[in-house]
């Protein structure tokens, strides 16, 4: 009976993933464009969420800055587990047009390595779409996250909170 009931909360769960983003670079004009009325994609049961605490995935959107890595960090770190990485844009893969600026992280994927991952400097709606669907069947199928097994994001979350520890402190209200 209980492994029905599991059963069932995990079909829910796969059919109507939450996802908590934040504009972190212009990779996230494109989830706008997603949420739109020509793409909906509540018809596919994606709803995004203001808390990481309800979260089942977080979408890093490109550009992720010095300054905004240990926010990134801290937001994953509040998502319950299992949570999921869904990746745009080559930003977030090498800093793609910024890979030689002093001010940019340039190895997001050695920290928070992402189960999918969508290329392109904007990806296409219909790319991301594509994305979503895929981490739809990774939530469906329950499979092990990478960054819990492959990220380095615990130890730097640990440097960046050492550096500065007011950042603990910080009441971090992301995506709405
Ligand atoms: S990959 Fe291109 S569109 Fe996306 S954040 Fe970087 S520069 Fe902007």
């Amino acid at each position: 009976m209980l492994t029905k009931f599991l059963d069932f909360f995990g079909w829910a769960r796969a059919n109507s993933p939450w996802m908590v983003h934040y504009c972190s670079g212009c990779c996230s004009l494109e989830i706008l464009a997603l949420m739109g009325p020509r793409f909906d994609w509540e018809r596919y049961g994606f709803l995004p969420v203001p808390s990481p605490r309800q979260a089942d995935f977080i979408v890093i959107t490109g550009l992720i800055s010095r300054k905004v890595l240990p926010v990134l960090l801290m937001t994953y770190d509040q998502m319950p587990k299992p949570r999921y990485v869904f990746a745009i844009g080559s930003c977030a893969f090498d800093g793609g047009p910024y890979y030689d600026s002093t001010s940019v992280v340039t190895n997001v994927p050695e920290i928070l390595p992402p189960d999918v991952f969508v290329a392109g400097c904007p990806p296409t709606p219909e790319a991301i779409l594509e994305g979503l669907l895929e981490m739809k069947k990774i939530i469906r199928e329950k499979r092990e996250a990478r960054a819990e097994k492959e990220g380095t994001w615990r130890e730097i979350l640990k440097q960046e909170l050492e550096k500065n520890p007011l950042l603990s402190q910080q009441p971090f209200f992301v995506g709405g």
